[in-house]
């Protein structure tokens, strides 16, 4: 039931008594262990099923801290409300969470993230991380309608915090294929950006070097929703891709930013907003590139659509209620989206 329809039966006598408990009990309300489960629980909808066999999942009493239990009818197997979402195994509350995701809609440092949460700076790497890996879920099911712009941006390679033993091989000796530099080389990663009219955003590492049709093909091909018409520059890789997909392609010539009525100003727009947003964070590792793009893309989508007030209790949900637990030293096996041994091919012996 809507709160709105609770509230409109009750008399002003018990709205007012109603009041005055909410606000000398909020904050312990709030701040209660099973916070997190019990906003997991009112959120998500229908029958759950088991993960391992698939059966149905009953209600199978709670914890100690009041977090719901369930058993599986096939396999007996047990879970609690908050297995497989981002709370799982964490002692922090509701409290602290939505304000870590507060602070992350705003694109606050590790370190300031960890000041203002009273926790310690490894804790709040793996927390910005699992916040961030929860995102992914979001960009995937974006889908293009109507008509969209796309276009590519380059980065640097970004080894920062790759363990030495991790880390490309040099060699002194270089082969002589490393001479040619063909404007665009493979020491550089390529992100395929797209927008739509209905300000959906999400951009792709696609790999090295120049956009390739199949880079599209890789990345954009499972967003197309009902996107008919695609403005690009008229690179060979999007007229492929646009054919491929019987999508109608503006090409505007490179160096070109519009062909009088068609344009790529919103693209790249996005861009130079993503560049200055970026150069907060003094470097980003390419192994974690993905997930601060999705950050970006996230916040700018949001911010289209809610006003500041509710962008923070939305953002709650989307990441709390999703099933996206990742272990925290999982965070450091993220692999590299880009193949270093062709980045670095030329030191090889
Ligand atoms: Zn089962």
């Amino acid at each position: 039931m809507k709160i709105e329809e609770i509230i409109k039966d009750l008399d002003p006598l018990t709205l007012l008594e109603f009041k005055n408990y909410l606000l000398e009990n909020l904050s312990e309300l709030i701040g209660a262990k099973n916070s997190n489960s019990k906003i997991i629980t009112n959120n998500q909808k229908g029958i759950r099923y088991c993960n391992k066999c698939g059966c149905v999942l009953y209600k199978n009493g709670k914890t100690k801290t009041g977090i719901q239990k369930y058993i599986c009818s096939g396999c007996k197997h047990t879970i609690s409300e908050t297995t497989g979402t981002i709370t799982y195994c964490s002692k922090l509350s509701f409290n602290v969470w939505q304000n870590i995701i507060d602070n992350l809609l705003n694109g606050f440092s590790i370190r300031r993230i960890a000041e203002e949460n009273n926790i310690s700076i490894p804790t709040s790497f793996k927390l910005r991380h699992k916040v961030l890996l929860s995102l992914n879920h979001f960009i995937d099911n974006i889908k293009l309608s109507k008509s969209a712009q796309s276009d590519e941006k380059y980065f640097k390679i970004n080894l920062k915090g790759t363990k030495p033993q991790k880390m490309p091989r040099y060699s002194k000796k270089r082969t002589s294929r490393g001479n040619s530099t063909r404007g665009i080389s493979h020491h550089q990663v390529c992100v395929i950006s797209v927008i739509d009219e209905e300000d959906n955003l999400f951009f792709k590492i696609g790999g090295l070097g120049r956009g390739t049709t199949k880079m599209l093909e890789d990345n954009i091909s499972s967003h197309l929703g009902d996107v008919k018409i695609i403005t690009s520059d008229s690179a060979s890789a999007y007229q492929e891709f646009c054919r491929n997909h019987n999508i109608k392609l503006i090409a505007i010539p490179s160096h070109f930013h519009s062909d009088d009525i068609h344009n790529i100003a919103e693209i790249n727009g996005v861009h130079s907003q993503l560049e200055t947003w970026l150069s907060k964070f003094r470097g980003v590792s390419t192994r974690h590139l993905q997930q601060y793009l999705n950050w970006f893309a996230y916040i700018f989508m949001m911010k289209k659509r809610f006003e500041l007030k509710k962008l923070k209790l939305e953002s709650y949900k989307n990441v709390i209620i999703d099933n996206n637990y990742i272990k925290s030293n999982e965070i450091f096996d993220i692999p590299m989206p880009i193949d270093l041994n062709i980045a670095y091919a030329e030191y090889h012996n």
